[in-house]
């Protein structure tokens, strides 16, 4: 049975296959699906963006999909930048912009707690079958610390470890990070539907 993660996010990929490996299903990306449509994330919840990918992806492929969407809260900014965490330094900035201007505007702060979210949804073309989330406490570092991982990683610390997710390995990090937690939440679920 094959699995459609919609995303194109090669960083995304290596981390959802790596969470699924032991089921027995054969997992296939957007980037595997001829002309699939970007799907536009205009809610303004997490929850609601990975519902409308699940939905439409599946829609479209005709695959079972499972579609995830992540924000990052920093207390101090009020939440932000949230669900907008891919666009906190404007349109069609880098990873690198992000983490840059979240250094700026966390310059000075004394209160650096932060949360990743993450919520994974699950359908089939018929529509939502399952929505779960998985969370991650933390706080913005001072500086970059540590080469691994992608987006924020370098800068967000997480309580747990006393490291940042740019420190640890791809297997700790899954451990703990939201990601990991989201997707291991949906697993029952998919092995009722799926039979894996
Ligand atoms: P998305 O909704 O999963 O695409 O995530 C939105 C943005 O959050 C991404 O563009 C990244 O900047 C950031 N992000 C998502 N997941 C992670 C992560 O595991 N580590 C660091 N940054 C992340």
């Amino acid at each position: 049975m094959k699995l459609l993660i919609a995303t194109r996010n090669k960083d995304k990929i290596i981390e959802i296959k790596e969470i699924l490996k032991d089921l027995d299903l054969e997992i296939v990306s957007a980037c595997d699906i001829p002309d699939m449509p970007d799907v536009v994330e205009d809610h303004d919840t997490i929850k609601g963006n990975a519902i409308k990918k699940a939905e439409e992806c599946a829609a479209f492929s005709g695959l079972f999909t499972l579609a995830d969407d992540t924000g990052l809260f920093v207390d101090i900014l009020d939440g932000k930048p949230g669900v907008y965490a891919a666009r906190f330094a404007g349109e069609g900035c880098t990873y690198k912009d992000n983490r840059e201007k979240m250094l700026r505007e966390m310059k000075d702060k004394t209160n650096r707690k932060a949360q990743f979210r993450t919520v994974v949804a699950f359908a089939s073309p018929a529509g939502i079958i399952a929505t779960a989330e998985g969370k991650v406490d933390g706080e913005i570092s001072t500086e970059e610390i540590g080469t691994g991982g992608f987006g924020y990683d370098a800068i967000f610390r997480a309580t747990e470890t006393g490291k940042t997710f740019g420190e640890m390995s791809q297997t700790e990090k899954e451990k703990i990070s939201h990601r990991g937690r989201a997707f291991r939440n949906i697993l029952p679920k998919l092995m009722e539907v799926l039979g894996s």
